[in-house]
């Protein structure tokens, strides 16, 4: 069976990849036989729809900003070190979280498909999933950063993660400067789902986030 099978069938029918259109041909024959439950597929869902989002991921962010004991944890062993948040779940089992520094920056695609950090994230964007993105972030992520607004000093080296169903990414940004007053509810408002997949920073401050 494919490596990648734990995926978001959200696209119009219309669209999707031949892929798509067999996972949900799949999923189809799954319901009729009576293996999978459609309301159960729909909670799941609408959890990742209503419930968790890039609010989660910001919280971990935050707490690493200002916890220097719960970032060392973090980057050694992310999933436990989430779970202690209460943030955790299926697709988040094996997280890795890599963390931006003045030197290098980080940025997460998935090549083959659309993995993605669901527990820390919520859904992906349409443009993570697209065609061009997943090809450009590797060949070329300084112009995609670009694309997004984001300049990085030609010193900065970019570094691209190519997550799988096995292991899923997270950006841990650096903490902006000017923010040494700031609690870590105020520091989690700057950090938007962008600054954790490595196409943006965080908000310089929050009037801004
Ligand atoms: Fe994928």
């Amino acid at each position: 069976m494919t490596q990648h099978h734990d995926h978001d069938h959200d696209e119009a029918s219309s669209t999707l990849s031949p892929i798509a259109a067999r996972v949900r041909a799949l999923e189809s024959i799954l319901i009729e036989k009576g293996y999978v439950d459609p309301a159960a597929l729909d909670a799941l869902i609408a959890r990742y729809e209503t419930q968790v989002g890039p609010h989660d991921g910001a919280r971990v962010v935050a707490r690493a900003w200002v916890d220097p004991a719960f970032r060392e944890r973090l980057l050694n062993a992310a999933t436990p070190a989430i779970a202690e948040l209460g943030i955790g779940g299926r697709g988040g089992e094996h997280m890795v979280v890599v963390a931006n520094t003045p030197e290098t920056h980080n940025l997460v695609v998935c090549t083959l498909c659309s993995c993605y950090p669901w527990t820390v994230l919520g859904l992906p964007p349409v443009w993570y999933k697209s065609p061009p993105y997943r090809a450009r972030a590797v060949i070329d992520p300084r112009g995609v950063l670009g694309d997004f607004g984001l300049v990085l000093p030609d010193a900065t080296r970019i570094t691209v993660w190519d997550s799988t169903a096995e292991l899923r990414y997270m950006v841990l940004p650096m903490r902006p400067p000017g923010t040494e007053t700031l609690d870590e509810m105020q520091l989690a408002a700057l950090v938007s789902r962008d600054a954790m997949i490595g196409t943006g920073l965080p908000a310089a401050r929050e009037s801004e986030a």
